[in-house]
């Protein structure tokens, strides 16, 4: 069976109280298809005041985290091979095919920076892998590490329970998801699409594809270009390119 162990570094191991107690990532640790380790780093300092951060030289705002008890945590935990990752947001760009990639992983050991970040020598030395979840500036890689394994979780089997797959997910096709409706059918004179009642399930299964092409070629037809497509589902895109109308349509169906 598919088992994924994290081990995620941090000055702050209380902050995934929360996230990580609830709900999918609750569930895939209660049905061992994952589990956490929090390492605090703190617990690897030495001396009297346990320092974990000073001051960057060659000076400057902020504080780093020290080389020592990264290197001292990380490696009093780990033994065998596997990537150890730095979270920043000047890694590569965190996407599904990166959690994909993950997924099939034994062990993934993540790296929390604060404050300015970590000494270079963490980067250069002990990590295997940078990934930012985006470009944007957080103040600490607690939040990207959740999200990882958030993303990772997900994607193991039997974590979403039966019933449910994530292979329709945005994304998991390379294009984004069909909307959904749940009952009731009227909602403030809102209806649900015909086609979705109908019991026709060869006609929702085309109307949710064309949705799903539709959506992705509105939304991010950057993503068109590496989709999996079929030769109906090209056709169908010609069709949208030749013809504005057709997408006006569709969209009055939602
Ligand atoms: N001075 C650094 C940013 C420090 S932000 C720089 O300019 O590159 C503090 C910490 O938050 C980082 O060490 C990193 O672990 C985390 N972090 C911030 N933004 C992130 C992002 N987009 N993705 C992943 N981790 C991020």
């Amino acid at each position: 069976m598919t088992h994924v162990h994290f081990d995620i570094f941090t000055l702050f191991p209380g902050m995934f109280a929360g996230p990580f107690d609830d709900s999918i990532i609750q569930r895939a640790q209660e049905a061992s298809i994952i589990s956490i380790g929090l390492h605090n780093i703190r617990d690897y300092a030495e001396g009297k005041h346990m320092i974990t951060d000073d001051y960057p030289y060659g000076g400057g705002g902020g504080m780093v985290m020290k080389p020592e008890p990264i290197f001292r945590a990380v490696e009093s935990v780990l033994s065998e091979a596997m990537p150890i990752i730095l979270l920043t947001p000047q890694g590569r760009q965190f996407d599904q095919s990166v959690a994909l990639e993950l997924a099939g992983h034994a062990r993934i050991a993540l790296i929390c920076g604060r404050y300015e970040g970590v000494d270079e020598r963490v980067r250069r030395y002990l990590c295997t892998d940078e990934i930012s979840i985006g470009d944007f500036v957080l103040s600490g890689g607690e939040i990207a590490a959740m999200v990882i394994v958030d993303a990772v979780t997900r994607l193991l089997p039997g974590a979403l329970g039966a019933e449910h797959g994530a292979d329709e997910d945005s994304h998991a096709t390379g294009l984004l998801e069909y909307p959904h409706y749940t009952r009731p059918p009227d909602f403030r004179g809102q209806r649900v699409p015909d086609v979705l009642i109908s019991g026709h399930h060869a006609n929702v299964a085309r109307w949710r594809r064309q949705q799903s092409l539709l959506r992705t070629a509105l939304r991010r037809p950057d993503l068109l270009e590496t989709a999996w497509l079929t030769d109906d589902d090209l056709a169908f895109l010609k069709r949208l390119e030749a013809d504005p109308g057709i997408a006006q349509r569709l969209l009055q169906d939602l």
